[in-house]
């Protein structure tokens, strides 16, 4: 069966990596929820998707002078008390002209905190508890190179939190992921962490790592991943490509790359209200990667809509 992974929680539907959104997710029936990790100034990981903080909270206004010379506000000059005094809301524009996802929950409304995730694991382990269910963690080592430049050791404060709450076995219902290959090594053959990862996969535009994905994305680079990795989660796009001629799309090599060597397939992001326009339909999407693509699993903003689409392929 595929698992459907929360991408940052129910974020189609709530602030993305809230509590809200994580407890919602976890009654919509995700398999897992998505953390991604950045550390404070007093070394706490938070949850939270961008080294900024700019576009998803109010810290402008709580702490105007408090941003670097680039104009932005840096997690990492925050202690956890004051970030704690932070409201959250949905994700704006980078240039402040309004939300991303217009149709999605009003913007700047509602009372919502940045979690640690400390917080998140005691929602996901506390609803485990009283449901009977097993849902897991999902977490993301966001941006280690600028996290080690700066002097916050993010994997290591990372580690040692997953560790207290008994993630660190190869069994244990976690994935940790990341972009940076070398940082996934280091977890791998440094900290001598046994849990599985993820190395996912983007585009080398997006300066999410060092990396060179396109490298990555061939049958060569998915043997070497298969060295460290038990799988991948790339960018959706890099399963497919469309014509126009005929309407259709074909796969592209990197399933059967990825299945060479035995690479557990988790793509990402599927959002039922940004379909691409190689497909007519969000059902359309779902059904082409899960029963032609045969994916392992997806990360998606719409957990409740994909697990009805899932169910009925
Ligand atoms: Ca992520």
């Amino acid at each position: 069966m595929t698992i459907v992974i929360a991408h940052r929680g129910a974020s189609g539907y709530l602030p993305e990596h809230t509590l809200s959104a994580a407890a919602l997710a976890y009654g919509m029936g995700a398999d897992f929820i998505e953390q991604d990790i950045v550390l404070s100034k007093d070394d706490c990981p938070i949850v939270l998707h961008d080294i900024h903080l700019d576009q998803v909270t109010n810290v402008a206004e709580i702490f105007p002078q408090r941003n670097r010379d680039d104009g932005h506000w840096y997690v990492r000059d925050f202690e956890l008390l004051e970030l704690k005094q932070l409201e959250v809301h949905e994700r704006g524009n980078s240039d402040g002209s309004g939300p991303v996802f217009p149709q999605r929950f009003p913007y700047e409304r509602g009372h919502f905190q940045i979690p640690t995730l400390q917080e998140e694991i005691d929602l996901i382990q506390g609803l485990n508890h009283s449901t009977g269910r097993n849902v897991g963690l999902y977490t993301e080592i966001k941006k280690p190179d600028w996290h080690n430049k700066e002097g916050a050791e993010i994997t290591l404060h990372t580690l040692d939190v997953l560790k207290q709450n008994n993630y660190e076995a190869e069994s244990d219902n976690i994935f940790l992921q990341c972009f940076d290959s070398t940082e996934l090594k280091r977890i791998r053959n440094d900290f001598k962490s046994k849990l599985p990862l993820i190395q996912l996969i983007g585009k080398n535009s997006w300066n999410e790592s060092p990396d060179d994905f396109r490298k990555m994305s061939t049958d060569r680079g998915c043997k070497d991943i298969a060295q460290y990795a038990v799988g991948i989660g790339p960018t959706m796009d890099l399963f497919y490509t469309a014509s126009i001629v005929n309407n259709s799309v074909s796969p592209t090599n990197l399933m059967q790359y990825a299945k060479n060597h035995n690479l557990l397939v988790h793509p990402f992001t599927f959002r039922a209200d940004s379909v691409p326009l190689s497909f007519r339909s969000y059902e359309e999407m779902i059904r082409w990667f899960v029963t032609d693509l045969r994916v392992d699993g997806l990360f998606t903003d719409f957990v409740d809509q994909t697990i009805d689409l899932i169910k009925g392929s």
